[in-house]
């Protein structure tokens, strides 16, 4: 899995004409950050001599071997592909070994969908083999499936409902026509594909198909694979439908490692699976289903490009679905590596990318895994020079991604009380291609970004990967009909300084060490020149696709693996921890006014039905046991003090800027500060974030900054707990949550306070 953090819109020529166009370069880069001038320059020749044992030649074969069978969880090939990366990290120096967890992870048994009246049709439920596709023909994959769907055998109406998103539910019930006792058919995209399912179940709907719509990926974005890298008409994308908004991981121990013996919940008692079963099919199996559609018309922004006039039913199509899975517990391997710290051995500094595949996995994630194996091979070629990282470096290639971020998850919950210790920074990647760096994390490390993506080369231009990024942006805010986002992004771009970081949501292995343990976190990956949305979570994410359509010089993987890898080794040898304040002050302040924004909209909207029933579904949602009823009136002007908040911004602007101006004097000073106690200070800063108790009716999450929208699925969510409880007018949990959230960040610019101390002494 993944999640695109920078939009990037604009062609490849557009943005090689700005690049050379542009008057202004990147602004110099300031001296390199938590380093001592002396220090800094011996960094750089460590990094060149990094950079010196990257080899393309090793990427690709390393690709062509993973990705040569089927990968996914529980296969042999999965766990073939950890075993082999331990030997390599173990020839390259490395302390390395698996870590074994044991999880609920269905397999489907049987699957059947067909349609029953007023025509009858079998749906094939299996994706043919590709000419010039070597991997294919190869056995050993599952069918398509949604992993966490319901077992189920259910007969029933058919109502197409669009993207299964919120706002499709309102036009349905405008249309006046309900799921409720039918099957409801989703396209994917627009949101998260486990909302779809959860959304159809919530409204009644006793099973739920999702396809794949080629106006979404397939032959109306370009050509179709094998001549283009679009989705062919019997594409199918797997994926997961977990409740992870809830919480991510195995479903049967949250907040725990699942260890052989740890204690599980009965599988009635578990809060994030579902009930109803679901299928994905692809595009030629859905269009007979969608052709036999009576009713009114569809709208005319949820018409696709299948050839025919898009109805939304109910019925007259009925169909049948049935599926069964197989319930039994898997073991997952995860791979871990360590290099001792020199220095200050208890500072884990941790780089992660899953090896787990839906299929073949080419793309999503080896792409991005053999990128990390390449800066563990060059890190162990520094090793026996003699040199040793001053903190603890941890690699991790995780396995059980893709059911539900298990193998991070069971690990992180396994350790979190030594992670919550020693932990300074984690990065992830997951897929890569070719294109533009795309980062997303903390705030704090927005400075070090930049100034790492200043010193790294984009392959195909020539200038930084920053440059390039840069001349991006200011082509898509240019762009007619550019978002306010983009226009944002443009201006900052355009006056030459940091570029920001995207805020987290979920969707990949970060997600625990962010959200449920407060640790500083990055996720990169470099995309955009691509097409790979066609294929995704198919039986053609192969090494044969990726070799045309993603990196065919594999120079990107390179690029990835010296962006990770300078920005791990920085961290690691840095003589105080490289982070920067302001970047945090600016972004909670502009998500600050954002709620207010929110909160003036929210309060002048009347207390129709529709704001009453959206606010029922949350209090459902959030607390299942509720009984279903006439939804709770709240007073029509509402109390709302986001008062507490302003206020903790003043503070924290003022203690961010304070921090970064002692930091800059003790730089030019030389760095002789007390080292070891301002990192401590430093390493735990994140955590301040946190609050023990969870976000409003899923306690797993506790960062009250960023999270994954609880109803955005991988979308972020910023200031979560007020946020969300404003759109769904909760007001005096709202009023509660602005307090909890202002404390939080008043104990952040505590720590910021009394590190800035340290730095003047
Ligand atoms: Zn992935």
């Amino acid at each position: 899995m993944r999640q695109v953090l920078w939009t990037v819109g604009a062609g490849v020529l557009g943005v090689a004409a700005a690049v050379s166009a542009a008057a202004s370069g990147d602004a110099p880069s300031p001296p390199m950050l938590g380093f001592s001038a002396a220090a800094a320059q011996r960094q750089a020749l460590l990094e060149q001599r990094f950079d010196a044992q990257l080899s393309p030649a090793d990427l690709r074969a390393w690709l062509r071997r993973m990705s040569s069978a089927p990968n996914q969880v529980g296969s042999k090939h999965d766990q073939v592909n950890a075993e082999w990366m331990l030997s390599q990290f173990k020839s390259w120096g490395w302390d390395a070994h698996l870590e074994t967890f044991y999880v609920l992870y269905p397999t489907p048994k049987s699957e059947t969908l067909e349609m029953v009246a007023p025509t009858a049709f079998k749906a094939a439920l299996r994706e043919p083999p590709v000419p010039g596709d070597r991997t294919s023909t190869a056995a050993g994959a599952l069918p398509p499936y949604n992993v966490y769907g319901g077992d189920g055998d259910v007969t029933g109406e058919l109502v197409y409902v669009n993207y299964g998103m919120p706002d499709d539910y309102k036009m349905l019930a405008r249309l006046g026509v309900s799921v409720k006792g039918r099957i409801a058919v989703a396209r994917y995209g627009g949101g998260w594909r486990g909302l779809k399912p959860e959304l159809a179940q919530q409204h009644g709907a006793i099973g739920c198909i999702i396809y794949s719509d080629p106006k979404d990926d397939g032959y109306w974005r370009g050509d179709a694979y094998p001549k283009g890298g679009w989705r062919p008409a019997a594409g199918v994308q797997r994926g997961s439908v977990e409740k992870m908004e809830v919480y991510p991981g195995d479903p049967l121990t949250p907040g725990i490692g699942a260890t052989k013996d740890a204690k599980r919940l009965p599988l009635n008692e578990v809060k994030n699976i579902l009930k109803i079963p679901v299928l994905p099919i692809s595009a030629a199996d859905a269009r007979p289903l969608l052709a036999a559609l009576g009713g009114p018309v569809a709208p005319e922004g949820w018409r696709g490009a299948l050839p025919i006039t898009y109805h939304v039913g109910a019925g007259p199509a009925r169909v049948h679905l049935a599926v069964a899975s197989d319930w039994s517990r898997k073991p997952i391997y995860d791979v871990i590596a360590r290099i001792e710290g020199g220095t200050y051995p208890d500072q884990w500094v941790i780089r992660g990318n899953h090896h787990d595949g839906w299929t073949f996995g080419a793309w999503d994630p080896l792409a991005g895994n053999i990128a990390l194996l390449a800066e563990a091979k060059a890190i162990g070629g520094l090793l026996k020079t003699g040199w040793r990282p001053k903190r603890t470096l941890i690699y991790a290639s995780w396995d059980a991604e893709e059911p539900g971020l298990i193998g991070s998850t069971e690990w992180t919950e396994e350790h979190a009380a030594e992670l919550k210790k020693h932990a300074v920074l984690y990065v992830n990647s997951d897929t890569n291609a070719r294109g533009f760096l795309d980062a997303g994390g903390s705030h704090a490390l927005q400075a070090l970004v930049n100034q790492v993506a200043a010193g790294i080369t984009d392959p195909e231009m020539g200038v930084s990967v920053r440059r390039r990024l840069r001349a991006r942006l200011e082509v898509n805010g240019f762009e007619k009909g550019a978002k306010d986002e983009a226009k944002r992004l443009a201006k900052i771009a355009a006056t030459g300084g940091d570029l920001p970081l995207a805020a987290l949501g979920s969707g990949s292995d970060y997600s625990s060490f962010l959200q449920h343990l407060g640790i500083t976190t990055l996720s990169l990956e470099y995309g955009g020149e691509d097409d790979d949305a066609g294929i995704y979570h198919s039986r053609y994410d192969s090494f044969d696709h990726y070799l045309r359509f993603g990196d065919p010089d594999f120079a990107y993987g390179v690029t990835l693996a010296k962006t990770a890898g300078h920005t791990m080794l920085r961290v690691a040898d840095a003589d105080v921890l490289p982070l920067r304040f302001a970047a945090v002050a600016e972004a909670i302040g502009r998500y600050v006014k954002e709620l207010h924004q929110l909160a003036d909209r929210e309060r002048g909207r009347s207390q129709t039905l529709e704001t009453l029933l959206d606010a029922d579904a949350f209090r459902l949602a959030t607390d299942p046991t509720r009984p279903v009823g006439p939804p709770a009136r709240e007073s029509a002007v509402p109390y709302l003090n986001l008062s507490p908040l302003d206020n903790a911004l003043v503070r924290l602007k003022r203690s961010a800027a304070a921090y970064d101006r002692a930091y800059d004097e003790a730089a030019t000073a030389g760095l002789d500060v007390p080292k070891a106690r301002l990192d401590d200070l430093l390493r735990g800063m994140e955590q301040t974030l946190l609050d023990a108790g969870g976000l409003p009716g899923r306690p797993w999450f506790e960062h009250l900054i960023y999270a994954p929208g609880r109803y955005t699925g991988y979308g972020v969510k910023t200031l979560p707990a007020v946020r969300e409880t404003i759109e769904q007018r909760l007001w005096s949990q709202a009023d509660r949550y602005s307090t909890v959230t202002a404390e939080a960040i008043d104990r952040y610019s505590d720590r910021l306070d009394q590190a800035a101390r340290l730095l003047r002494r």
